[in-house]
């Protein structure tokens, strides 16, 4: 069977190298030039299998008017007259009840926990190098009272299989010496020693490196996709600036760019993008400066992560506004990464920005689409897009092989 598969992010690149293992002739489509030019490029970094507890949850409406008033805000909203935002913002508001992100948070685990095994799986067979360590996470607070709160988190997500450990200010500090500049603000952390990190752009590039030697694999990079012809119940076509690619299946794993694919066919996608932004600091191997463990400040909502030779630190939430740098945002990320790590060399930092592909829920959609028969989607991975990919493409895979799924693939259907 020949599958066309549309995007190559981290997320198009897993499900086309899995549909390959499992025998499908497979066209790998791109309007970029290379896989993961897109959002998959310089995010954090954070395989952060445990922490998957969606935007939206009780508690973030009420901080929302405290947030937006903040120069230092870790969120930004920029109202537009798009009603599609409107949409995107009040199924999000609905789905901040408490009911339903804990039950989002306990299904988007068994997605994170497939997806780890399933990367290590895959690093065994394929011994990709991504300076993917499994070096733990620091979930670092300076409210006493949010510890308090985090506690009972960590006892829930115990019960979901999570290892976690509370540690107090001094055991911090023991455990990542780096964090000494915030030593009279730290209330404790969390510590989760199973946290994983790595590159994402090179595991994205390294896996398709794999797949350009597979026989029954092609790549046409550099071709933007229009739209998809259906006729009658099936897809037969999808219309590229290289001519038409046909195939037996479809998947649209297009990040951002799905919706505008899928649209016309009928098929709703509520996607927006939510930018964020990183820094990339250079570091030497014995270099103290930055945390050796991933660390998250989480009244700041910053990831840290040493990623090979670079610290790799991103944050924010940017709800509309344009796609580029504001350099404003940047020089408070730079700020902000100063007051915690005082000796690192920020002025040698490289930003970027990226738009994550999030749905108002903060679950993917993996299955097949209501709008043709031979239609699948892979896509809305928000702000775990690296940590889900190796998970979504497996169950992808057995949905359109017709095996037995890994985990339950009800949560993950599209609506
Ligand atoms: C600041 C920031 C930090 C993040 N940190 C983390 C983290 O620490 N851990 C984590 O797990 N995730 C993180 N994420 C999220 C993660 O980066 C995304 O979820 C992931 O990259 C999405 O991958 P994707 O393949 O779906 O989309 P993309 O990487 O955006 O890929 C989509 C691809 O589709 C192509 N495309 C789109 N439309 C068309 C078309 N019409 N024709 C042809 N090609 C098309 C694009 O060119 C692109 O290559 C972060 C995101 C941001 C912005």
């Amino acid at each position: 069977m020949r599958v066309c598969v549309i995007g190559a992010g981290v997320v198009g690149v897993t499900s086309a190298y899995f549909l390959a293992r499992q025998g499908y002739e497979v066209t790998l489509v791109d309007g970029r030039e290379n896989p993961g030019e897109e959002t998959s490029y310089a995010n954090g970094g954070q395989l952060s299998y445990s922490y998957v507890a969606p935007l939206a949850g009780p508690g973030v409406l009420s901080s929302v008017p405290a947030w937006l008033l903040r120069d230092d805000s870790p969120l930004r909203f920029h109202p537009r007259l798009d009603p599609h935002q409107w949409n995107w913002c009040l199924r999000f508001a609905l789905a901040c009840r408490a009911s339903v992100s804990r039950r989002v948070t306990a299904e988007m685990l068994t997605l994170s926990y497939l997806s780890r095994d399933v990367l290590n799986a895959l690093l065994e067979q394929e011994p990709l190098s991504f300076s993917h360590l499994r070096n733990g996470k620091l979930i670092v607070y300076r409210s006493g009272a949010l510890l308090e709160k985090a506690r009972a988190l960590v006892e829930y997500q115990a019960s979901h299989g999570a290892e976690q450990r509370v540690l107090t200010a001094a055991q911090t500090l023991q455990m990542e010496p780096a964090l000494a500049g915030m030593r009279a603000h730290l209330a404790g952390a969390v510590y989760t020693p199973g946290e994983e990190v790595g590159d994402c752009l090179r595991f994205t590039e390294g896996l398709y490196g794999r797949l350009l030697r597979q026989p029954n694999v092609r790549t046409l990079m550099g071709t933007s996709v229009s739209g998809l012809r259906r006729q009658g119940a099936r897809v037969v076509a999808a219309r590229t600036s290289a001519g038409d690619v046909e195939a037996d299946a479809y998947v649209v794993a297009a990040g951002l760019g799905s919706r505008a694919l899928l649209h016309p066919l009928g098929q709703n996608v509520p996607i927006y993008g939510l930018k964020g932004y990183s820094l990339s600091v250079p570091l030497k191997d014995d270099d103290t400066a930055g945390p050796a463990i991933s660390v998250t400040d989480y009244e700041r909502r910053i990831v840290y992560a040493r990623i090979g030779a670079v610290l790799r630190m991103a944050a924010m939430v940017d709800i509309g506004g344009d796609a580029g740098i504001d350099e404003r945002r940047i020089a408070l990320l730079k700020r902000q990464a100063g007051d915690t790590f005082p000796s690192l060399r920020l002025d040698t930092a490289r930003p970027w920005a990226g738009s994550r592909p999030a749905m108002p829920s903060g679950k993917p959609w993996i299955g097949p689409s209501r709008a043709a028969c031979n239609l699948w989607m892979n896509l809305g991975h928000g702000a775990l897009g690296f940590t889900l990919a190796c998970g979504s493409a497996a169950l992808l895979t057995a949905q359109m092989a017709g095996i037995q799924a890994p985990i339950e693939p009800r949560p993950f259907l599209p609506e």
